[in-house]
């Protein structure tokens, strides 16, 4: 007997994964017809995996981006399991990426229906203490940059392909709104990212593009996982959300389908807490 392939199997594994998904949720093929464009995903963990998977069972055709040739052996065998054809390099810090992912998807695709951003970077030791001493004019410029500019630099680039009733959809993070220890200049990179998201729904609906974010609760992921603390602050977590639970990935998916879906074809500029109502809590100690 000849040896497994390790693609193989993880093909194998992806598409019982997607198989699995089809069979537990269904939204009557909501996005049949629809072409997206999937960033973000690094492994099976990712938010935007759980998203592709459920965009892909509601009938959406998919197309892929990865940052360089290391994370492409990741998120190749992940995007072919959905039958995906597009699968592109594109470090959104560059313009001649964006530049080049834009070409290579107007070649191939007539247009984009859904654009999907789920990308955040900051340098991991910014990650980890006081704000004052970790947020250097480096880490705030890569963090901004990658996290948040990229929201724009991508939606301008894309504009040109997104047909009235299209739409964008990023992903944030309550401590853009309220301190989370340690999450430092990832707080003001989503504050720019959610303010921008504003400014975009504003000015593409000009065009009849939607621009939303989800705020998602934590979730165990690998950018989560950079973050000090964050196993701990998942274990504590639950008790104190309203619904007294985390969230989980299908959660997020789930609420990304919406917003790039007919149902919220007036719902722009918004974002959604998808956190177990996590964000309308103040004081939690006395009960
Ligand atoms: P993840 O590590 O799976 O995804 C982060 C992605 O960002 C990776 O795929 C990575 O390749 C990509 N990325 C980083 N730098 C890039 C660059 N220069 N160019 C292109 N892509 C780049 O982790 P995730 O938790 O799924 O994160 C996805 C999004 O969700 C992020 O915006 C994150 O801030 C947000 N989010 C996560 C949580 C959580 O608890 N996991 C909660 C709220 C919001």
């Amino acid at each position: 007997m000849s040896p497994i392939d390790p693609k193989d199997a993880e093909i194998a594994r992806a598409r019982a994964e997607a198989e699995d998904a089809r069979s537990r949720v269904g939204y009557g093929g909501i996005l049949r017809g629809k072409r997206a464009v999937i960033t973000g995903v690094a492994n099976d963990r990712s938010l935007a995996w759980a998203i592709a998977q459920l965009f892909h069972a509601e009938g959406a055709e998919l197309a892929f981006t990865y940052p360089g040739e290391a994370m492409e052996r990741r998120v190749r065998p992940l995007a072919e399991s959905l039958g995906a054809k597009l699968i592109l390099d594109c470090d959104v810090g560059k313009d001649e990426d964006i530049d080049r992912t834009v070409a290579e998807v107007r070649a191939a695709w007539d247009r984009v229906d859904v654009l999907v951003h789920s990308i955040g970077y900051a340098p991991r030791e910014a990650l980890d203490g006081r704000f004052t001493d970790v947020t250097t004019r480096e880490a705030w410029r890569v963090a901004l940059d990658v996290s948040a500019y990229s929201l724009v630099g991508l939606a301008r680039a894309f504009k040109p392909l997104m047909p009235p009733g299209s739409s964008v959809v990023s992903l944030t993070y309550y401590g853009s709104e309220k301190v989370v220890r340690n999450y430092n200049v990832m707080g003001v990179a989503k504050a720019a990212l959610e303010c921008a998201t504003r400014y975009l729904a504003d000015d593409l609906g000009l065009e009849g593009i939607r621009v939303n974010a989800v705020s998602a609760g934590p979730v165990k992921t690998l950018a989560a996982a950079g973050i000090k603390g964050m196993r701990t602050m998942l274990s504590e977590n639950a008790d104190r959300t309203p619904l007294r639970r985390n969230i989980d990935h299908e959660d997020v998916a789930r609420a990304a389908l919406f917003l790039c879906s007919d149902l919220a074809k007036n719902v722009t500029g918004e974002v959604l807490h998808v956190d177990a109502g996590q964000n309308i809590v103040g004081v939690v100690s006395m009960g």
